[in-house]
């Protein structure tokens, strides 16, 4: 394999530091190594949010070869066992629930979770909450780590949250130290030569900068991609509504036991997020700007936060929702804000990030490059971004809230794929809902306990007359399962402990 010579990386938020981490990684050693080189502008600040993270960010550090004990104090992170959705439901009993990271070990609870959901869309009245069929959403609810006090013999799926600047810090120094040149410019112009491949940059204070490969990781400017490449951008903003965030950290007790979810909890006119780290808590409000003004989300954030906010500066985001058509470009690639956005509600942006450095490296290695193989890596990572903002949008198509406009535009008039459609539809009609699943594989790449638990979270079944009694001994011995299972578990700081080895 003919590795880049060199490679520039613009941008230095987490996108443009786990970009240039794992393209060292692959070919910055050995016959001819590649030079990386990171440009970051001392001007234009990054986004400095992004705090949570989906379970494929654990083969990311394990890639570079990097234990929990190396990065999590210094980026101050902490576990996490899933996403807890309060208030997107109106539909009694079902007004929270929980997306679990799907384990081994929730096989046997979940195997009766799967048949109650299909019993109950279908008329039964049994009981078929996702909260208690799964070890994740037990091990959230008493604040314990996913971390087994003895290793389990196979592995199990959890994430993390972290603090976004203190991971770009750890990821810049762990990439400098192996030989990432880092130059800190702003890039002034983008020259293109020939075919549309960009040959340089120009640098304010550094002359030009010659590349045989650019990766654009410059946040929402998207200035290689976009702007210069001219990469047409294919808006979600018909899909999902959110344009705009306000964040505000604050203060966390470490006395207590840290929580170990995301809580994404429905809002006026979009949701508000509460984030653990072992100093903080991040809090903030997506929302559209089409519905409330940024004075409006402020106050309603600060209001939910009461006393806590008092005296914390709150920031401002603007959001690009929404992706370029092709991320590899002639010799450029986007990764990261600058490629597309989906809003964070499943904090997956990340994922998404490490999923295009990865399909890119993997491609690259397979050499000769042919239109094809460019097309085919861009169908994967089209198909990972309009998978992941189906799923997204699902939550907003199955609100049941009435309060405000928002929330029923939300239902009536946003935008629908048809693969989407297709489940909705087959979900509720009763269907053989795994062969409509089957069916939309092509399009959609979450896994079959997440659509079952979005769905029956939702409480996405038929009413039924209050004197119906509710079938409930399989979610019992579910909850008993659960609750044993989680008898091996440690809260937040003690495995913490453990895993860095004291
Ligand atoms: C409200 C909100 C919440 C989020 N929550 C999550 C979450 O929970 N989980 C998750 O996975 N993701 C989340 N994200 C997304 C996540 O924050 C980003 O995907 C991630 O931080 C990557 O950002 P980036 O590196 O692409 O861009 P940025 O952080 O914006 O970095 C851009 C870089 O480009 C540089 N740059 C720009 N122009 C120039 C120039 N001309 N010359 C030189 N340098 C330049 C800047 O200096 C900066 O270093 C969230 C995003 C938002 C908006």
């Amino acid at each position: 394999m003919s590795k880049p010579e060199h490679i520039v990386v613009v941008g230095g938020g987490t996108a443009g530091w786990m970009a240039a981490c794992l393209l060292n990684h692959a070919w910055g050693e050995g016959e001819q190594p590649t030079r990386v080189t990171l440009i970051e502008s001392a001007d234009i600040d990054t986004i400095g949010v992004g705090e949570g993270s989906t379970p494929y960010m654990r083969e990311f550090f394990k890639r570079l070869g990097l234990a929990e004990k190396d990065w999590m104090p210094a980026c101050s992170a902490t576990y996490k066992c899933g996403i807890s959705f309060p208030e997107w439901s109106t539909k009694p009993g079902f007004e929270s629930y929980f997306h679990p990271f799907f384990s081994r070990m929730d096989l046997e609870p979940a195997a009766d979770f799967f048949r109650n959901c299909n019993l109950r869309r279908r008329g039964q009245r049994v009981s078929a909450h996702p909260d208690d069929y799964f070890v994740a959403a037990e091990l959230a609810r008493q604040k314990k780590s996913p971390i087994p006090r003895q290793a389990f013999a196979y592995e199990h799926d959890y994430a993390y949250h972290f603090d976004a600047g203190r991971l770009a810090t750890f990821l810049k120094n762990y990439a400098r130290e192996r030989n990432v040149h880092h130059v800190i410019d702003n890039v002034l112009e983008v020259i293109t030569a020939e075919a549309g491949n960009i040959s340089h940059l120009v640098t304010q204070n550094h002359g030009e900068l010659a590349a045989d490969l650019f990766f654009d990781c410059t946040g929402f400017a998207s200035l290689l991609m976009g702007k210069t490449l001219d990469e047409p951008f294919i808006s979600y903003s018909d899909v999902l509504f959110n344009d705009r965030a306000v964040a505000m950290p604050t203060p966390l007790d470490t006395s207590k036991p840290i929580p170990s979810e995301t809580v994404s909890k429905a809002a006026s006119a979009g949701w508000m997020w509460r984030i653990p780290l072992t100093t903080r808590y991040g809090n903030g409000y997506v929302y559209s700007s089409q519905y409330l003004s940024e004075d409006e989300a402020e106050s309603e954030l600060r209001n939910k936060l009461g006393a806590e906010a008092e005296g914390i500066e709150a920031r401002h985001l603007k959001m690009r929702v929404g992706r370029v058509s092709q991320h590899w470009k002639g010799n450029c690639v986007a990764a990261g804000l600058s490629q597309g956005f989906i809003e964070p509600l499943e904090a997956t942006a990340i994922g998404l990030i490490q999923f295009t450095i990865e399909q890119f490296i993997a491609n690259f290695e397979k050499g000769e490059f042919t239109d094809a193989q460019r097309q085919g890596f861009n169908d994967s990572v089209n198909k990972a971004f309009d998978g992941t903002r189906d799923y997204v949008s699902l939550h907003y198509r199955l609100n049941s809230r009435e309060d405000s406009q928002y929330w029923k535009d939300n239902r009536e008039i946003a935008k629908t794929s048809a693969s989407l459609t297709h489940l909705i539809e087959a979900w509720k009609q009763g269907e053989d809902f795994d062969a409509a699943l089957a069916v939309e594989k092509s399009y959609q790449i979450y896994m079959r306990p997440s659509w079952y638990s979005i769905f029956s979270g939702m409480g996405c079944y038929p009413d039924f007359e209050e004197s119906v009694p509710e079938y409930t001994l399989s979610a019992e011995r579910a909850r008993r399962l659960c609750h044993r299972t989680a008898k091996k578990f440690e809260t937040h700081q003690a495995s913490w402990l453990m895993a860095m080895g004291n």
